[in-house]
């Protein structure tokens, strides 16, 4: 069975972005990036379903710049087996990506796609349902555990996160799974492996390659900062709480 993994490359979650002076978007000026930290629990679970025998090949694709090379070998370096890179400097909203992961199920014909369950810098949470939704494949989103008992099984088990509890599944394969953070814990990638991983395959493709136009169709209007917080206060004792909770917080 082989698996389709989606990587993108985001702001390093660790570092403090700036809104532009201009309000036209973030400053991405020489920040540091790294694998969207969803994408990176999604390669780990496809790793271990390797290492079960379960899968047969694990393959990564990331939709962006020449810079994404960097982010498909840290999926490597934790044990995929091969990279896809559609490369264009467009900066691609999740329909996009999604149209350009269709193509390339087409052309790989993997029987499960594991994605994150969203990218952390646009936080758009869309993309594993679009590619759902355009294959006509089965989806479980939000997965917390995911089950596949043999290489041939037509039926995969996952766990979703909802509000309240879980919700536990049966899709029938193939289909989409997208990864929440207690699917797994990622393993470190050692340097041995980050060695091994330069020399894995990686094809660069472009989106017209595939037939896709991934053009913007969205604009952006205006970024601004969150507003500060305002500084809080020690209240004397529990009646002075209550007090202002009741009658300036109006919350009580
Ligand atoms: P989003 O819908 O943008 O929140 O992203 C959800 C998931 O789709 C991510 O965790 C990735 O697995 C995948 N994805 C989104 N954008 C890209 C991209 N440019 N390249 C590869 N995968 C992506």
């Amino acid at each position: 069975m082989k698996i389709l993994v989606p990587v993108k490359r985001v702001v390093d979650p660790d570092v403090k972005v700036r809104v532009k002076a201009d309000g036209s978007g973030v400053d991405l000026a020489n920040i540091k990036t790294s694998i969207n930290p969803f994408d990176n629990i999604a390669v780990e679970e496809a790793v271990r379903l390797k290492e079960q025998g379960i899968a047969t090949e694990v393959v990564v694709v990331s939709v962006g710049s020449t810079s994404s090379q960097e982010t498909l070998r840290a999926a490597l370096a934790i044990g995929a087996d091969r990279g896809i890179l559609v490369e264009t400097d467009v900066d691609v909203q999740p329909l996009a990506v999604a149209k350009v992961l269709k193509a390339l199920v087409d052309k790989e014909q993997p029987r499960l796609v594991i994605a994150g369950k969203q990218a952390v810098d646009d936080d758009a949470n869309q993309t594993g349902q679009e590619l759902a939704a355009l294959l006509g494949w089965a989806q479980g989103t939000f997965v917390s555990k995911l089950v596949l008992q043999k290489p041939d099984a037509d039926e995969i088990t996952v766990s979703r996160e909802i509000d309240g509890g879980l919700e536990t599944l049966a899709l029938k394969l193939p289909a989409v799974v997208t990864a929440d953070l207690r699917l797994n814990e990622p393993r470190y990638a050692t340097l041995p492996n980050v060695m091994k991983a330069k020399k894995k395959p990686l094809d660069v493709v472009k989106p017209a390659d595939l037939g896709v136009d991934v053009a913007s169709r969205l604009t952006t209007l205006k970024v601004s900062e969150p507003p500060n917080r305002k500084a809080g206060i020690i209240v004397a004792d529990v009646a002075q709480l209550v007090e202002k909770l009741k009658n300036e917080a109006k919350v009580i």
